[in-house]
């Protein structure tokens, strides 16, 4: 297992963006203060495409959240950096149960987490990902469902907003051309008399695969054909 010590430069960037959002409650007067895993994955985001993350990607994934099942755009890298960081105790995790029966998880920084020092360029950068730009207070990540599902950051102090992209899926296209086995396969529209087998597309483009049940040892004896 790896030491604290060892924390990769996106690990100490994204330890320090929960630190902002954490706080270890002592009394009603200080109370304890956890990041939203929703919050959470839309900073990671707007980290990425500001490119402060610099080892992390993102991929769509269908999220079941309060508001229904939503696309996001995730980074797995950064999903398991959060596990790394819990093994570590220097991240912990709380599970909620939202009003409408959905398990929410929340994360804040453990006292341990507080203690690992942070180069001061890495929270130059994260600070303007997660902090208004007017007046420096810290952001916080909304939801609204019109007109269409939409994620934002708002800062509470000066009321500005700014959307997120983190439920834009891009579209990717594919470019794709079917593949046949040369051996022991033919296309073969008419003839059977193949030695293994044969494929067979009909006229809905549906391709079946005949296999030679049995092989004959002379031609009298009866074909016989499995579809595979
Ligand atoms: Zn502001």
């Amino acid at each position: 297992m790896m030491s604290p010590l060892e924390l990769t430069d996106d690990q100490k960037k994204l330890l320090y963006l929960i630190s902002q959002f954490s706080n270890i409650g002592r009394n009603l007067e200080d109370p304890d203060v956890w990041l939203k895993e929703l919050a959470l994955r839309t900073f990671i985001f707007q980290g990425i495409i500001d490119q402060v993350f610099t080892g992390y990607d993102y991929a769509p994934l269908s999220v079941d959240t309060v508001n229904g099942r939503m696309f996001f755009n995730i980074s797995q890298e950064a999903e398991d950096d959060i596990v790394d960081l819990r093994q570590l105790d220097l991240v912990e995790c709380l599970k909620l149960i939202s009003q409408s029966s959905k398990m929410i998880s929340a994360y804040r920084v453990t006292k341990k987490g507080f203690k690992i020092g942070i180069p001061e360029e890495y929270m130059r950068k994260m600070d303007k990902i997660i902090r208004c730009n007017q007046c420096n207070e810290l952001l916080s990540v909304r939801y609204e469902k019109n007109p269409q599902d939409n994620i934002y950051l708002m800062c509470k102090s000066c009321n500005s907003r700014t959307d997120s992209d983190i439920t834009t899926i891009e579209d990717i296209s594919y470019s794709s051309k079917p593949y046949f086995p040369k051996f022991p396969f033919y296309i073969n529209y008419a003839r059977r008399d193949e030695k293994y087998g044969y494929l067979q597309i009909d006229d809905k483009k549906t391709i079946k695969i005949f296999l030679r049940a049995k092989e004959r040892n002379d031609d009298k004896e009866p074909e016989e054909w499995r579809l595979q």
